[in-house]
């Protein structure tokens, strides 16, 4: 799952209006921005699969501080708490933490089965619509297309930037998803892990983005 991570993040602009796409995006793919560095420290780890059953060319095999429920939990709790001790708001921080937690929800629905409930478990989850490459992408392309009219809705372009700066996130976003579905291997375990830290790029540009429309709030 790519886009649909992003999807859920632009549909909750209209549940947190105050909080940045920025945010949103981090809440929403943090396991997946948190995952490259825990490969580089070696903490976590991945194998190159040049033949998988559908899906990235990639084994999970190892990734339980970004990828268990049990952890997850944890970083959903964190960012609950970090918006509400910054300055008491509740609400963002909810929909932040909600973020979070849909990231292995929607993991869940199409990863082949390797994400663990907790660190050490025995088994491994996963409902497998990564066999199925034409509905795994037409899900992804669906709920982004969701998620970008609900965005859509609750903002408004205040400038250019504002406008061509979403469109052309967006492509790129979609060319990321064409690239990870049906792209070549990888050259090495490495390589996708600084892949993988490019996405830090991602968060900044929606964040820019973000600054270049209004919600009509008063803030
Ligand atoms: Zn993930």
């Amino acid at each position: 799952m790519f886009l649909g991570h992003f999807a859920v993040a632009f549909a909750a602009k209209a549940a947190a209006p105050r909080a940045s796409l920025g945010s949103l995006f981090l809440g929403a793919q943090f396991l997946d921005l948190l995952w490259p560095t825990l490969l580089l420290l070696g903490w976590e780890e991945v194998r190159i699969n040049p033949s998988p059953a559908g899906g990235p060319p990639l084994d999970f095999v190892d990734y339980p501080i970004s990828h268990s429920l049990a952890g997850v939990l944890a970083w959903s709790l964190l960012f609950v708490m970090v918006p509400f001790l910054r300055d008491r708001k509740w609400r963002t921080g909810l929909v932040l933490g909600g973020l979070v937690l849909s990231h292995w929800l929607l993991d869940l629905v199409v990863h082949h089965p390797d994400l663990p409930l907790y660190p050490g478990a025995p088994d491994y989850l996963g409902l497998g619509l990564w066999a199925y490459p034409v509905s795994e992408n037409l899900l992804e392309f669906a709920l982004l297309a969701i998620g970008v009219l609900l965005y859509l809705r609750a903002t408004r372009a205040l400038d250019d930037s504002g406008r061509r700066g979403l469109w052309t996130l967006l492509g790129t976003l979609c060319l990321i998803q064409a690239g990870n579905s049906f792209g070549a291997p990888p050259p090495s375990t490495a390589a996708v892990a600084w892949v993988g830290q490019a996405q830090w790029l991602l968060v900044a540009w929606a964040w820019w983005v973000d600054r270049h429309r209004d919600t009509g709030l008063r803030l």
